[in-house]
């Protein structure tokens, strides 16, 4: 059997206004093997936790200790399901993929953009890994879905990068491109609409349906080598149900990754 590695890391150091996503790890896994619903994805494949090389949770002393800690757990496939933590984890744990062979493109689901070249004087914070990895050349393509707070900075970085913005407005699968390369998946809780995802730090009205984000992970025709969950704050939570939103995709992104095992 493929299996997928998955990891957790605690992090929420480079969160801009409130902490707490650090705590998502263990919940996700809780909602994910919580009696109240079955481990079947939508394609009908059992998502069992032997699919999983359950790797654990760290809790970074550093920054880069991320890049460390996901390069000794990527396989040799390159299948590896991460669990933040905030946003900011997304620049050092796909910076270990660069020993894959060949482009990868980036789909990345959020409110927000993140491509601040700063944020807070931080280069590093939540709000800027898009920015780091596109200014290195470390992707070569990313879509954004999902946007819905674009500033004048932020576009222009979109711009410079090339970056294909497609907002929550009007969004359908229709709007999404086709990829011809292998792609790295990157989930940002707060993409959906506050009122299917309330466990979250940052509110932003007008999101993407559950249904929608479910729709996109299934809408993916290309490997799918890597792929995070993040910026799920337990502590902002109504009932775990955001932690089962994400248990949800978790099933989904993992049915996704095997299709193409
Ligand atoms: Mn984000
Ligand atoms: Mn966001």
């Amino acid at each position: 059997m493929q299996k997928i590695v998955l990891q957790g890391i605690a992090y929420d150091d480079k969160s801009s206004y409130l902490r707490g996503t650090a705590k998502a790890p263990p919940v996700i896994r809780e909602s994910y093997r919580s009696i109240s619903a079955n481990y079947y994805a939508e394609n009908g494949m059992e998502i069992l936790p032997e699919i999983f090389e359950d790797v654990g949770d760290i809790t970074p002393n550093q920054y880069f200790d991320i890049e460390d800690f996901t390069k000794s757990n990527l396989n040799k496939k390159f299948r590896l399901i991460t669990l933040g933590g905030d946003h900011s984890i997304t620049y050092p744990v796909f910076r270990a993929f660069q020993n894959q062979k060949g482009p990868v493109d980036i789909l990345h689901i959020d409110a927000h953009a993140d491509l601040y070249n700063e944020f807070g004087g931080d280069p590093y914070s939540h709000a800027c890994p898009f920015a780091r990895i596109m200014e290195e050349g470390l992707a070569s393509r990313l879509v954004q879905v999902g946007i819905r707070t674009m500033t004048r900075h932020q576009q222009e970085q979109a711009d410079r990068f090339s970056s294909e913005v497609i907002p929550s407005a009007g969004f359908s699968t229709a709007a999404l491109p086709e990829f011809k390369n292998p792609l790295y998946l990157s989930l940002d809780m707060d993409a959906l609409d506050p009122a299917y995802a309330p466990g979250i730090s940052h509110y932003e009205p007008g999101g993407l349906t559950s249904r929608q984000v479910i729709d996109i992970i299934q809408h993916i025709n290309m490997p799918l080598l890597g792929a995070d969950i993040v910026e799920y704050n337990p502590t902002r939570d109504i009932n775990q149900m955001t932690g089962m939103l994400c248990a949800k995709f978790l099933k989904e992104i993992s049915a996704k990754m095997l299709e193409f095992a």
